[in-house]
């Protein structure tokens, strides 16, 4: 069920929301508090979309919004705000929320909106190619493994996505350091010579002979290539 926290003291309004939302086919997850709402995002881990109001009686949206942030960057948010001040737009995108819907609103309107954002938080299979075949080796994307000859390797997260990296770059000389911004990320501040162990594993795991690799290839004080 695609579930969307609904945050809204008053009820009258809430319960125009939550029969539309049910209307659309999602599951609406009430809350008239900031407390409440976050011990329903606590109680339902898995909800995808939360609308929250700003004017609340225990604290505002942005409040709600900035601490359900804290935890959770994966939940698109929308803020229902009342008033049409840039300012108000502004504070809620810098507390974190993803986009706005100003009162009053139509129905299709916000369902529209959560449509979207549902989308963008993954609450559907997002479009992928699939399959990166490059014989002998077919990488499923999906599943996120990697097959040699039809059999499949055994792959940690982090060597998976080295490989995709690689069969992404087919024959491009990629420096160490452009390998680690890219599995590890941009804020990891580890060692170049993390990637040089797991290249030496993954090596040991899909080349024919490790001593002699034809796959990936060492470019002398630079990095690595895939193929020739
Ligand atoms: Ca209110």
């Amino acid at each position: 069920m695609k579930k969307v926290l609904v945050l809204e003291d008053e009820t009258n309004i809430r319960s125009f929301v939550v029969i539309n939302l049910k209307r659309a086919g999602y599951e609406a997850i009430e809350a008239g508090t900031g407390e409440e709402a976050l011990e329903q995002l606590k109680q339902n881990p898995d909800t995808k979309v939360a609308l929250l109001d700003i004017m609340l009686p225990d604290m505002d949206g942005f409040e709600v919004c900035r601490r359900i942030r804290a935890s959770n960057t994966q939940i698109g948010i929308i803020m229902l705000t009342a008033r049409t001040q840039e300012m108000d737009k502004v504070t809620g995108l810098m507390t974190g929320a993803d986009d706005y819907v100003t009162k009053p609103f139509s129905p299709a309107e916000l369902t529209a909106r959560i449509d979207a954002l549902y989308r963008r938080t993954g609450g559907v299979v997002a479009e992928d190619t699939g399959e990166i075949s490059q014989p002998p080796f077919l990488l499923n994307t999906r599943n996120r493994t990697l097959e040699k000859s039809g059999q499949r390797v055994k792959l940690t997260q982090v060597e998976y996505a080295i490989v995709k990296l690689f069969m992404d770059n087919p024959g491009k000389a990629l420096s160490r350091e452009e390998i680690l911004d890219t599995v590890w990320g941009r804020d990891y501040f580890g060692e170049l010579k993390i990637v040089d162990v797991n290249i030496r594993r993954l090596r040991i795991k899909i080349e024919d002979d490790p001593t002699n690799p034809t796959y990936i290839n060492t470019v002398w004080g630079y990095g690595y290539k895939w193929g020739g």
